[in-house]
C-alpha cells in the first residue's frame, strides 16, 4: 500500500524551562493532530530544568544538542544552537520550524530555519519592553525573531499591536493567547484531582509568599538588596514564610549564601518540578518574581504579583492592578509586600484570561495546518 506523507512536518527547538512549559503543550497537540508530525530539538541550554517538565508533559526530544559548556560565553552558546539545528535541517525535510520567546535557543534555533529557507513560526510574538537592553538579551532577541519569522503568534492584542507599529504586515499575525496559559490550565486540572504537598509546613494562620529572582540584569547588588527585603519582610511579619525555590545559576547561588544565612522562616530551595510550583502558586498569599512567565501565570491563577523589574514587557497585568512593577530597592520591596499582604486582593474572574483562555495551542495548531483563517484567530482572542 502507498504511504502517505504528512502535510505537515513541524520540528520544534527549545532549550530553557519555560519554554519547554510554554511549548509542551502545543508539541503533545501537534503529536495528537492528524496529517501533522512534528519532532522536538533540544539544545540543553537549561538541561536539569527542562528534562522534568517534557516527562511530566510525556514528551520525548528527538533530538539533543548538548550546547552547554561550563563558562560558555553567549556568543559560543548561540554559534552552537546555529550549527546544531542548521545540521538537522539539512538531513531532514521539515515544512516549519517552532521557536518560543526570547532566548538564545529560540533567536540561533530560528535563524537557522531563516538561513536554510524553512517557513519559521515564532510562539509569544509582539512582547516589548521598550528598552533594547532590558531584558538582557532578551528584548534583542524578540525583537530580531519578529523581523524574522513567517508566523507570528501573538499573546495578546497589546503584542499584536507592537508588531503592526514596527511595520509586520497584518497576514503574518495571529492572537492565539499565550500557550503557557495552556500548559498552566492542563497542571491546574490535574493537582485539582491530585494535590501536591508544598515543600515547606504551614503553621495555622502563617502566609505564603513565593520569590523567583534570576534575571541577569539584577545581578550583584540588586539581587542583595531584594533578598535583604525579603529577610526583612520575615522580621517584620513573623507569620510569613517565604518559600523561594533557587534557580542554579551561581550568581544567584552565591548571593543566597551571603544573604539569607540564619532566616528560619525563607526557605531556600531547589527549583520545584513544574506541578509543583504551581501548587504553591495556588496556595501563595502573594507571589514576588522578576520571571516572565509567572508574571502571566499569578493573574491566570487570581494571584497578586509583585514584579521585581523597573520593565516588564507584560503591561497587561499592569493595566489590571494585579501586577505592581517595584524594582529592587530594598526598602520599597519591603513596604510593598507588607502593603499587599496586610490588604489582600479578592481574586476576580475577569482578570483570569489577560494572557489566554487556554486554547492557544489550539488556534496555532489550525493556523499552521491550513485549518484556521487569519480573521478567525484573530477575532478569536
Ligand atoms: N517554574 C517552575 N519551577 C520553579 C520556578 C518556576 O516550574 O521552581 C516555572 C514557572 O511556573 C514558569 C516558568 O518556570 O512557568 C518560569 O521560568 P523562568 O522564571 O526560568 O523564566 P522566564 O519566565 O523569566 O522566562
Amino acid at each position: 500500500m502507498k504511504k502517505t506523507s504528512p502535510v505537515c512536518r513541524v520540528l520544534v527547538v527549545l532549550g530553557t524551562r519555560p519554554e519547554a512549559i510554554k511549548l509542551a503543550p502545543l508539541i503533545r497537540r501537534l503529536g495528537q493532530t492528524s496529517g501533522t508530525s512534528v519532532a522536538t530539538c533540544l539544545t540543553s541550554q537549561h538541561r536539569d530544568l527542562v528534562r522534568p517538565v517534557l516527562e511530566f508533559f510525556g514528551i520525548r526530544p528527538e533530538f539533543d544538542l548538548d550546547i552547554m559548556a561550563p563558562g560558555q560565553a553567549l556568543s559560543d552558546a548561540a554559534n552552537r544552537v546555529l550549527r546544531g539545528v542548521s545540521r538537522i535541517l539539512a538531513e531532514q525535510a521539515f515544512d516549519v520550524v517552532v521557536v518560543q520567546g526570547d532566548t538564545t535557543s529560540a533567536l540561533f534555533g530560528g535563524l537557522a530555519a531563516f538561513y536554510r529557507q524553512v517557513p519559521l513560526a515564532h510562539v509569544e510574538a509582539g512582547l516589548r519592553s521598550g528598552d533594547l537592553k532590558r531584558p538582557f538579551p532578551e528584548e534583542a532577541h524578540r525583537r530580531l525573531l519578529d523581523i524574522l519569522a513567517d508566523y507570528l503568534f501573538a499573546p495578546t492584542v497589546t503584542a499584536r499591536n507592537h508588531l503592526l507599529q514596527e511595520g509586520a504586515a497584518p497576514e503574518r499575525i495571529y492572537v492565539t493567547g499565550n500557550t503557557g496559559i495552556d500548559a498552566l490550565f492542563q497542571a491546574r486540572q490535574l493537582l485539582h484531582r491530585q494535590p501536591r504537598p508544598l515543600p515547606i509546613d504551614l503553621g495555622p494562620g502563617e502566609k505564603l509568599v513565593l520569590l523567583t529572582t534570576h534575571r541577569r540584569e539584577s545581578f550583584g547588588q540588586p539581587l542583595r538588596d531584594i533578598l535583604s527585603a525579603v529577610r526583612d519582610l520575615t522580621r517584620h511579619r513573623p507569620e510569613v514564610r517565604v518559600l523561594f525555590p533557587v534557580h542554579p545559576n551561581p550568581e544567584v547561588r552565591a548571593a543566597v549564601s551571603a544573604v539569607l544565612r540564619d532566616c528560619p522562616r525563607v526557605h531556600a530551595v531547589e527549583p520545584l518540578d513544574y506541578p509543583d510550583f504551581v501548587q504553591a502558586m495556588l496556595q501563595a498569599d502573594l507571589i514576588l518574581t522578576d520571571s516572565g512567565g509567572i508574571q502571566e501565570e499569578a493573574p491566570a491563577l487570581g494571584k497578586r504579583v509583585l514584579v521585581l523589574r523597573d520593565t516588564t514587557e507584560r503591561p497587561e497585568g499592569l493595566d489590571a492592578g494585579l501586577a505592581e512593577l517595584v524594582g529592587t530597592d530594598r526598602s520599597h520591596v519591603l513596604v510593598r509586600c507588607l502593603a499587599c499582604l496586610d490588604n489582600p486582593q479578592a481574586a476576580d474572574d475577569t482578570f483570569h484570561q489577560l494572557y489566554g483562555d487556554g486554547r492557544a495551542c489550539e488556534r496555532i495548531v489550525a493556523v499552521l495546518t491550513g485549518q484556521a483563517s487569519a480573521a478567525v484567530t484573530r477575532r478569536a482572542a
